[in-house]
Formats: structure tokens, C-alpha cells, sequence
């Protein structure tokens, strides 16, 4: 019996242990740290072995293969070790890919994956097609697999879940766009995280098509280095296209083939420039999958906001706040301040990842008035800012509760306090989702 063994005991590992389980692999999972209870429990359910705390060479090394959860880095000391001993490692989606065979749309981007991935998911759902949401959403891919019955899956790819695909293959792959992010885990070089990327495209075949953002210039430039048999779809704001999607005349326009599907911008559910990129995505997936026009129309036009991307929060005294905590990167904030149409007292800082803020200067002076600092460490947002908005309009907080008060006391009617912070959260929150939710709890008891 060839025997598997899963590294980390998260979502993806266990999910890729349940899998390996059905299909009658000799199944082993190991974690350094704490496996949550939640997984504890589903491994013992499942009868599959493990330890935590710790890795054990000799139940480790004696594996065929070595299935690598997208948390662990490459060059963490016991996938090394791996490596050395000439074991193969995939990650989960390799894995899973081997034993699906429903239809697969997969995303990935350094930012809007969540949101294109969920709108697509809503898109399918809506036209009736029996359809699993997995990747770095939700369920675990693997575990869908080997449980649940799909026709298609609609897929969120980090970079990190990509680095160890080698036959998978996407029918539908999309690209959002490239900009840096993460380069702590490709050795600070931008042309391997960009690789990391393109692995999306890997294996394609001439039926299958191939999703991106012709306005992204890191897409665009790495475009012909890449060999992509897929057909080329892309989506632009830019320019006509003959196939793939733009906009005229503040209308979306999506063809594919023969098909054609337009909708005014100003129905679209979700605000922001950015947003009618990760639009355009979802209708183009949407047209080549036949998808009738109105079922796309009405589900651009009704899906909700996914949590803590540009959510709206509450309208007090005319101040509406906004939770955008996913910005994480200089990028995302920058389309988070570029659709807001009021004046903003935004909220920025956390833990930096070596941010260049200068690309947001211009927005920044045209749109903000006042400066929230939220984090351990804010002289970058000050030395960058200070000149724009004035010394006295920079204010320096370090939890949730105080940032919001303050907010309160800065803003006035008309304003719109925006948390899109730029930087990861781990300074002073958990995660996005921590910081985000605290946010909203302090501006509810506002
Ligand atoms: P990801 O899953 O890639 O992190 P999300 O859909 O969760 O992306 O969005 C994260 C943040 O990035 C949002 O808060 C929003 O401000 C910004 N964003 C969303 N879509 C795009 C896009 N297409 N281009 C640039 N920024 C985007």
C-alpha cells in the first residue's frame, strides 16, 4: 500500500488526509504546532494517524509522497529534508486534481481573488449547475472530493497552493492581476512570485481558456515568456477588445465566440473600479460556460458584498464606515480609495510589508482629509502623509476601539471613515477577519 503523508493539519492538510484515506492510502499527518480541535476530532472520525507538536523523520520519511499544506514554506526544515531523501511533494490541489473530474474554474491574483471566485460561484449557482466552492475558501477542496459529487468546482488559488501543482489542470483559469505581495516566500524576487502565478495556466489545452487583465502591466509583460495553449480572453477598462470584455459608454461589454453580453456598470452590485474588473472576470467565465444573459445580468447585479471587502457597516450622523480589513497591500487600498465619492478619514497600518506608499500620494491628497493611524508602528504613514494632510490631521491609535472613537470624534457629516489598512493585521489582531470584526463591534456600540 503506498503510503501518503500530509504536512500541517489545517483545512487543506486534513481535508487531503480524508481524501488519501478514501482512496485507500496508508495515511499519515503530521504538524508542528497545535492542530485545532475541530481537525482533531474530524482525523479521529476518519481513523487517520497523526501527531502534533512536533515531526516524527521516521513516520515521515518512509512516505511516497508527500502532500504539503500552502502554510509551510518550501524551505521549512522538514520539506527540505524531504526533498533531500528524493520524496515527491504536491500540495492539496494536485492531489485533489488526480481524482476529479468535474470541470474546474480556478482564480488566483494578488488581489480580488475572494470576490471573483465567490462571484462566480453565486453565477453558477444562479444558472443551476451543480457546483463545489473550494481552494482557499470554505471546505477543503480535497475533502469535497472525496465526499461530495460536483460537476464543476470554482477554485481560489493562493500563490502558495500553486508552488507544488505539476498535472493539474484548470478549464477555466484566471488571472486578476500581479503586483507584489508575499516575496518574503520567493526569495524577494518578484519573477518568481510571478511564476508561481502562471502555474495556473500549466497543462492547458487549446479548448480551455485562459482569463486576465490586459490593464495589468506584470500580466501583460510576462504574458509571451509564458507558454499558454488556452484560448486568451482578456478583460480591460482600457480599450475595445474584440474578444473578452471592456467598456464603452459606461456599459460592460463580454464577448466570447459569438456570444455577446452587455450590462450598465451603475447595476452592478459591487462598487469601485476594481470591482468591475473582478465583474468582467465572472461574466467572461459566465459567457464561456453558455450562461444565459439575464442570469448573468441578474447576479452581477444582486450578489453581496463578501465580508470585509469594501463592506458597509453603518451610516452614523451621516458618517458612513466602511470595513475594507482584507486590503492588505498598497494595491488594494489604493482601488478602496480610489471609488469613494465622499470625503475620507481613512484608517491605515498594521504590520508593514515593506509598503511603498508613494503610488497612493495622489489619492490621498485628493480624497482624504484625515489619517487614522492603527498599528504598532505608524512613522512610514506619517513620513509619507505628514506633508499631504497636514501634521495635525495624522492621529496615532492602537486598538480597534480607540481607532473608532477617534474616527468619531474627526469625521463630520458626509464623511466616510474607510479601514483599508494596507498592512497585514498580526500587529495587533489576529487576522483580517479579527481586525475587521472588531471594527464593526466598535462601531456598533458608536
Ligand atoms: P484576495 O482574495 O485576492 O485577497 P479579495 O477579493 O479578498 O482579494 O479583495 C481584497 C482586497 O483587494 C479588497 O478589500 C479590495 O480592496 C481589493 N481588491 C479587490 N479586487 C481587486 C482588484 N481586481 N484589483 C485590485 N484590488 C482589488
Amino acid at each position: 500500500m503506498s503510503r501518503i503523508v500530509v504536512l500541517g493539519g489545517g483545512e487543506s492538510g486534513v481535508g487531503s488526509a480524508v481524501l488519501a484515506k478514501v482512496k485507500g492510502f496508508d495515511v499519515f499527518l503530521s504538524d508542528m504546532g497545535k492542530i485545532a480541535d475541530k481537525y482533531v476530532e474530524m482525523l479521529k472520525e476518519w481513523d487517520i494517524p497523526f501527531e502534533m507538536g512536533g515531526h516524527t523523520e521516521d513516520l515521515i520519511l518512509n512516505a511516497d509522497e508527500i502532500v504539503k499544506s500552502p502554510g509551510i514554506p518550501c524551505d521549512a526544515p522538514m520539506v527540505v529534508k524531504c526533498e533531500q531523501n528524493g520524496i515527491h511533494i504536491i500540495s492539496e490541489i494536485e492531489f485533489a486534481g488526480r481524482y476529479d473530474t468535474a470541470k474546474k474554474v480556478c482564480i488566483t491574483g494578488s488581489n480580488g481573488k475572494t470576490t471573483t471566485t465567490s462571484l462566480i460561484y453565486y453565477l453558477f449557482q444562479n444558472a443551476g449547475l451543480n457546483v463545489g466552492l473550494g481552494g482557499n475558501i470554505g471546505k477543503s477542496y480535497a475533502f469535497q472530493v472525496a465526499t461530495e459529487q460536483h460537476d464543476y468546482y470554482v477554485l481560489e488559488l493562493s500563490s502558495f497552493q500553486l508552488d507544488n501543482v505539476y498535472d493539474f489542470k484548470a478549464d477555466i483559469a484566471i488571472i486578476t492581476n500581479i503586483t507584489p505581495d508575499h516575496l518574503d516566500r520567493y526569495d524577494h524576487k518578484m519573477e518568481n512570485y510571478v511564476k508561481a502565478k502562471f502555474r495556473i495556466t500549466r497543462n492547458m489545452k487549446e479548448d480551455d481558456c485562459f482569463i486576465f487583465c490586459s490593464d495589468d502591466e506584470i500580466t501583460i509583460r510576462n504574458l509571451d515568456d509564458i507558454l499558454i495553449k488556452a484560448k486568451k480572453l482578456p478583460f480591460t477598462q482600457k480599450n475595445e477588445v474584440a474578444q473578452g470584455a471592456y467598456v464603452k459608454d459606461d456599459r460592460m461589454i463580454v464577448k466570447v465566440g459569438g456570444n455577446e453580453c452587455d450590462m450598465y456598470l451603475q447595476e452592478l452590485a459591487l462598487g469601485g473600479k476594481h470591482n468591475v474588473y473582478n465583474s468582467m472576470a465572472a461574466a467572461i467565465a459566465g459567457k464561456v460556460m453558455d450562461i444565459d444573459n439575464e442570469v448573468i445580468r441578474n447576479s452581477l447585479s444582486t450578489f453581496q458584498a463578501v465580508e470585509h471587502r469594501l463592506e458597509k457597516v453603518l451610516s452614523i450622523k451621516d458618517v458612513l464606515y466602511i470595513n475594507d480589513s482584507k486590503a492588505t497591500n498598497v494595491d488594494a487600498a489604493w482601488y478602496a480609495l480610489e471609488c469613494q465619492t465622499r470625503p475620507v478619514v481613512w484608517i491605515v497600518g498594521g504590520k508593514d510589508k515593506g509598503n511603498d506608499y508613494s503610488v497612493l500620494k495622489d489619492l490621498v491628497k485628493e480624497k482624504v482629509r484625515k489619517i487614522v493611524c492603527m498599528g504598532l508602528h505608524n512613522e512610514k504613514i506619517h513620513e509619507a502623509f505628514e506633508d499631504i494632510v497636514g501634521k495635525e490631521n495624522i492621529f496615532d491609535t492602537q486598538s480597534a476601539v480607540d481607532c473608532v472613537k477617534k474616527c468619531s470624534e474627526v469625521a463630520v457629516a458626509g464623511d466616510v471613515v474607510l479601514l483599508s489598512p494596507c498592512c497585514a493585521s498580526f500587529d495587533l489582531f489576529k487576522s483580517y477577519e479579527d481586525r475587521g470584526r472588531q471594527f464593526k463591534d466598535a462601531v456598533r456600540k458608536l
